[in-house]
């Protein structure tokens, strides 16, 4: 079948993938891309199609033409060769949509159930991201601080989306400086997984296997730019197919707990599966380091918890006084991209309603998706209201391994273990082929 209407998607896509006999060429994904996503281009012009792998499209098309790139039998594979040590690593997005899958309200949040069955499924270690995620946001806290002294590279944006990352990277180059180059909270626990869990393990990296699960078809491509990356990510609508497949259901599994070692998260951590969280879990740390005290302004920060594309707030942090903003979508940040100096620290997400609204969540029909991406929301802010910790760098697990391992927030480790570097992809623009 000719496809004429369809988004152009390459044979070698690393995260989306199109099963043509599927495919009614009925449009719908290429106007998702064009005005959802914002990716316009004019498709002769460039040797490669332009995707920054959110997988938007997947969520959209009608007929499920549209899939991840399959992982999760590699995973299946591994879970069987008794001489691999599996570990799997829990994003925080995946808790409150996963039982969607298995027929449960959407929001639901289910932790130690889904620990459960990924024990029953074979998984040597089971660890949770937020972990992950508290480092990210303690790293860039001490980063944004050093950034407000010396007045350099502002506003600072975030950077643990890689389609966001990649969007800026392929048009918008001249900003990449203001990426904060502290790695995404799966690139922090893989760099820590491939050190210092090795090490007190006494493993060795070729007999062991870190698997991801996120919401997001994006961290496939993520996890293959740098050094020490995860070695497989699968998405939460795959765990479910690899879950079932093992004949587990989620409802019977027996409630466990995470492993030790990065087994506690924040508040914080939780939260940065929602667009603002970024932002909000940042400055409470941002403050805690500057005051020691914590802020009951970040603790609940509603001007940033909004379903608004575009969120702004003035806000106090230290002695600094700041403009943010939490950006969803790049058509958004095209928006306010006239007023870039105007702020100071900006956190952008590429999907609505950040990563509950990841392309690579569990599959909805698209007549009752309404409403569906603030449910998971609602179920990730009320988490984090129950935590005990809500502040990043106040999580034991943290405290300890920048005690025993990192020495401090930004010190030459950290710098060298938790930070990364981006390219410049505007070459991909400028290929003619045709
Ligand atoms: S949305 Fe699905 S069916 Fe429609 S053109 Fe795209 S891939 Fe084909
Ligand atoms: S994955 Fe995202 S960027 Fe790529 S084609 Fe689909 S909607 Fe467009
Ligand atoms: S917003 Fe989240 S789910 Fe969507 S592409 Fe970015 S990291 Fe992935």
């Amino acid at each position: 079948m000719n496809l004429n209407k369809a988004v152009r998607l390459d044979e070698d896509n690393i995260a989306i993938r199109r099963i043509t006999e599927r495919c009614i060429d009925c449009g719908r994904c290429k106007t998702i891309c064009e005005n959802l996503v914002g990716i316009k281009y004019d498709y002769n012009k460039t040797k490669e199609a332009i995707c920054i792998n959110c997988g938007q499209c997947i969520l959209n098309c009608p007929v499920g033409a549209l899939v991840p790139k399959y992982d999760y039998k590699k995973v299946l594979d591994y879970l069987h060769d008794t001489n691999k040590t599996v570990t799997i690593s829990i994003a925080p997005a995946v808790r409150t949509s996963i039982g969607e899958g298995f027929g449960l309200e959407a929001g639901t949040f289910l932790e130690k159930q889904l620990v459960g069955s990924l024990k029953e499924a074979g998984f040597d270690y089971v660890f949770d991201v937020t972990f992950g995620a508290d480092m990210t946001v303690v790293e860039e806290a001490t980063e944004l601080i050093e950034r407000l002294k010396t007045k350099k590279n502002l506003p600072q944006f975030t950077s643990c989306c890689p389609a966001w990352v990649k969007y800026l990277e392929i048009f918008h180059e001249n900003l990449r400086k203001n990426l904060s180059t502290t790695k995404s909270p799966i690139g922090i626990l893989s760099s820590l997984l491939n050190t210092y869990f090795l090490k007190i393990k006494e493993l060795d990296k070729k007999d062991v296997i870190n698997v991801v699960v996120v919401p997001c078809t994006a961290k496939k491509f993520e996890i293959k730019r740098t050094e020490m990356g995860m070695d497989i990510a699968i998405t939460t609508s795959e765990l479910i197919m690899l879950l079932k497949e093992s004949n587990i259901d989620i409802n019977k599994s027996k409630e466990e707990n995470f492993d030790e070692i990065f087994s506690k998260g924040s508040g914080s951590g939780v939260i940065f599966g929602s667009s603002g969280g970024v932002l909000e879990a940042t400055l409470r740390c941002a403050d805690y380091l500057l005051t020691g005290k914590e802020n009951n302004v970040f603790l609940d920060f509603k001007e940033i918890r909004s379903s608004d594309k575009i969120k702004e707030a003035n806000v106090k942090v230290g002695n600094y006084h700041l403009k943010v903003a939490a950006i969803s979508g790049m058509p958004s940040f095209e928006t306010i991209l006239p007023k870039l100096n105007d702020y100071d620290f900006i956190e952008v997400m590429n999907c609505p309603n950040g990563c509950v609204g990841g392309g690579g969540q569990t599959l909805v029909p698209i007549a009752k998706q309404q409403g569906i991406n603030l449910k998971r929301s609602e179920g990730l802010y009320q988490d984090d209201k129950m935590s005990k910790i809500k502040i990043s760098y106040k999580n034991p697990d943290v405290i300890n391994i920048y005690k025993t391992y990192l020495d401090y927030p930004g010190s030459p480790k950290a710098l060298k273990l938790l930070h990364t570097n981006f390219k410049d992809r505007s070459n991909i623009l400028k290929e003619k082929s045709f």
